[in-house]
């Protein structure tokens, strides 16, 4: 298998998880191929980096095993070259025997429902990019000044989001949350987090691990209304699926037949509820919900609405993604057919099947992609990275290798104040500084 292809370049668009499983699996089948990897900024390892909740501080020790591949001399990284803009897709086409598009699904979903535009309403993306201090989002600075903020959605990003909000500085000592964020979650009024979702506690995508981290937080109390709740796991649920319905179900009895403990943030977890309107003239001042009824799995309007004060509004509510121009795409990922996108071009991770599943559901996706590549591809004594490096120098984009990449990591851990494992540096110009 694979002779044709045993020396083949090939590039991937994407540090995250997806991308660094294809790197590992076309390094494996064809030792003698080549592999250069793209990232918009400095800093690798995309999700891992900026979306895992900083509280998770162990799932991103999923990156050691990438920063091996990293070391290995067949492959080479391109950290802060953005393909679409430093180098476009018809250059990497040109140059390597394939490209491998892994860029994640990095926007977000829209609501659609009026006052969405107002400030104080912020996608995931955004409001995680902030507090794991992703370049694009370093300046948000969410409105946390009212004691209200309704998140959107009730599946893991949305636990995510309201457990970060709820933890205090001694219980995110152990986590990498940046200080800006720390700083301002700190000095915010906040006493009331709401999670809405349209349908009902067994239809939820959170996960029993998740939800369990909501039961004993310092200053916040978990809220359910046992009404919300049914008797049983009902529906066409079977194996591993039912049991994580059946543990999310009990483990949310649970929480609504805690004894409600006095603390100072309440996190109300609001089950058949739609948004149906932001409310605000200049600035989100409130959310109006509409009640819903769960027949067949799909949430049905009941035309009874409510509203809830809040400052600031946070979707949660699944993302897209943004390939370089000229991809095709189907909905929210790229157009393809098991993986393959045009002769050369495939894609890979969240980009090819949308934003489901953890870090290791990766690893099988992106090796089933390569071996379709494996099968498609010839070795043909293309350039690959000697022509990429001539165009960045041209155009005088300065590329971060792992090794340079390895010092700025080197310098987060050493500017970080104890017990903080990590302080990172939030601006590209910073991670830069940090090489001159
Ligand atoms: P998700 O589990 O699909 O949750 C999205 C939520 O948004 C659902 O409750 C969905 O409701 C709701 N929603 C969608 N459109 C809506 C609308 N127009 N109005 C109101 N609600 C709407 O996805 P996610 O939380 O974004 O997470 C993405 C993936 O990453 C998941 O696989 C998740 O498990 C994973 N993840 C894992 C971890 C972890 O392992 N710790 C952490 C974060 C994320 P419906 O179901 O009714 O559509």
């Amino acid at each position: 298998m694979g002779y044709k292809t045993m020396s083949a370049k090939f590039a991937i668009v994407g540090s995250g998880p997806a991308g660094m499983y294809a790197a590992d699996a076309l390094l494996k089948s064809l030792p003698d191929c080549h592999v250069d990897v793209f990232e918009k900024y400095p800093a690798p390892y995309g999700l891992i980096r900026y979306g895992v909740a900083p509280d998770h501080y162990k799932t991103r020790n999923t990156s050691r095993q990438f920063a091996r591949t990293f070391n290995e001399d067949a492959v080479g990284y391109y950290g802060n070259v953005e393909i679409g803009k430093d180098i476009s897709l018809d250059e990497l086409k040109e140059h390597y025997d394939a490209v491998v598009l892994a860029m994640g699904a990095y926007n977000d979903r829209k609501l659609g429902i009026e006052g969405e535009d107002l400030d104080g309403v912020y996608g995931a993306c955004a409001f995680v990019g902030w507090y794991n201090g992703h370049p694009d989002y370093r300046d948000l600075n969410p409105r946390l000044d009212q004691d209200g903020v309704a998140v959107i959605g009730i599946g893991n990003v949305a636990l995510d989001v309201c457990r970060v909000l709820a933890k205090t500085r001694v219980e995110h000592e152990a986590s990498d949350i940046c200080a800006h964020a720390l700083d301002a979650i700190e000095a915010s009024p906040l006493t009331n987090l709401h999670m809405f979702g349209r349908r009902g506690a067994v239809e939820a995508g959170f996960t029993p691990k998740e939800l369990g981290e909501i039961k004993d937080l310092e200053r916040c109390a978990a809220i359910v209304d046992a009404a919300q709740l049914p008797d049983d796991v009902t529906g066409d649920f079977e194996g591993r699926e039912r049991g994580i319905k059946e543990k999310n179900l009990n483990l949310l009895k649970d929480l609504a037949a805690q004894d409600k403990p006095e603390k100072p943030v309440k996190m109300n977890l609001s089950f058949y509820a739609s948004p149906k309107k932001i409310l605000g003239t200049d600035r989100v001042e409130g959310i109006r919900l509409e009640k819903t009824q769960v027949v067949d799995g799909r949430a049905l309007a009941t035309g009874e609405t409510f509203d809830i004060p809040c400052g600031a509004v946070v979707t949660a509510i699944g993302y897209q993604t943004s390939p370089p121009e000229g991809v095709p795409l189907d909905g929210g990922t790229v157009a393809n057919e098991n993986g393959r996108v045009e002769p050369g071009v495939y894609v890979v991770g969240w980009a090819k099947r949308g934003p489901s599943g953890t870090i290791p559901t990766n690893g099988p996706d992106s090796r089933d992609v390569v071996e379709l590549i494996i099968q498609d591809v010839a070795a043909s004594g293309m350039a690959g990275g000697a022509a990429i490096d001539a165009l960045l120098a041209e155009r005088s984009v300065r590329r971060v290798t792992f090794p340079e990449w390895e010092k700025i990591s080197e310098q987060e851990f050493a500017r970080a104040k104890a017990p903080q494992p990590r302080e990172r540096f939030t601006r590209v110009d910073e991670m830069l500084a940090v090489l001159s």
